[in-house]
């Protein structure tokens, strides 16, 4: 039977990459960096997409939705060596690519949504398939979303993945603290996802490196592995950096995404502001 085998995977996996305050600056960071040319279709309206940009985290008693957060390179032989088609992922390691994840593909459909969204000329749509295309960008963002050791386990360092993404993110980001960057059309967008996954990658060893150091530096509470306010300070010291990076470029990206998107849907003109 494979299904508990699925479950209890998906039981295991964190419940919210970057929390909601990450997946909120992102899609924050997005927005600031869009032309105006592009303002009038969520003016008003940035809360809500930034309401439901950790939607899709809660999708997950679908047993479907969790390897959509994700991609395990090591099966695949690491990033140099990744399926750029869902039946090139099946061909390399057969049946079991779904639960290693799929999320450059459900980048690239959440995507395709926001073109289709663009052209309905619904802007309460738009604003939907924003939130919920940031989700799955930001994750990719994530270095842990990248490797099978997404949560130290082969490591010894359970819970590496929400220190990293929640705990440094809750206790420490300041969104002023984090330039937006212009967003930029990229006729070759719906590629892309796989080089930001690349990029998260390489962050892994060093990140656990530095989670590693911090522990040793500031012994635990043995017993409930507590990690002490020195632990939380030299991993932000080493991984802060790191964090506000991956969060920029996340922005950065998603605002990228957008405006091709607006752009391949033929740049349609906004709603008329409302009249007061
Ligand atoms: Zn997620």
């Amino acid at each position: 039977m494979k299904t508990p085998l699925l479950l209890l995977l998906l039981v295991a996996l964190p419940l919210s990459a970057w929390g909601d305050k990450g997946h909120r600056v992102t899609c924050t960071l997005a927005l600031e960096g869009l032309p105006p040319s592009l303002h009038a279709w969520y003016a008003g309206r940035e809360t809500e997409v930034e309401d439901h940009a950790s939607d899709p985290d809660h999708w997950r008693s679908d047993r479907k939705e969790g390897p959509r957060h994700f991609l395990d390179m090591e099966p695949y032989g690491g990033p140099d060596q990744l399926p750029r088609t869902l039946e090139a992922a099946q061909a390399k390691i057969g049946g079991d690519y779904y639960r290693r994840g799929v999320v450059p593909w459900i980048i690239q459909d959440r995507w395709r949504d926001l073109v289709d969204a663009f052209k309905s000329g619904d802007a309460s749509r738009v604003t939907m398939a924003t939130s919920i295309l940031s989700h799955y960008v930001a994750d990719a963002h994530v270095p842990l979303h990248t490797t099978e050791n997404h949560d130290g386990q082969a490591t010894n360092q359970r819970g590496v993945h929400s220190r990293w993404e929640s705990g440094l993110v809750e206790r420490y980001l300041q969104v002023e603290a984090i330039k937006a960057l212009p967003a930029e059309a990229d006729p070759h967008i719906l590629e892309r996802p796989w080089d930001w996954l690349r990029d998260s990658h390489a962050l892994v060893p060093q990140l656990l490196e530095d989670d590693l150091s911090a522990d040793r530096t500031t012994p635990t509470d043995g017993q409930r592995k507590q990690r002490t306010q020195a632990y939380w300070m030299i991993f932000w010291a080493k991984q802060g950096p790191v964090v506000k990076g991956q969060l920029q470029l996340a922005g950065k990206h998603l605002g990228d995404a957008i405006l091709t998107a607006w752009i391949a849907a033929g740049k349609p003109a906004g709603p008329a502001k409302p009249a007061h």
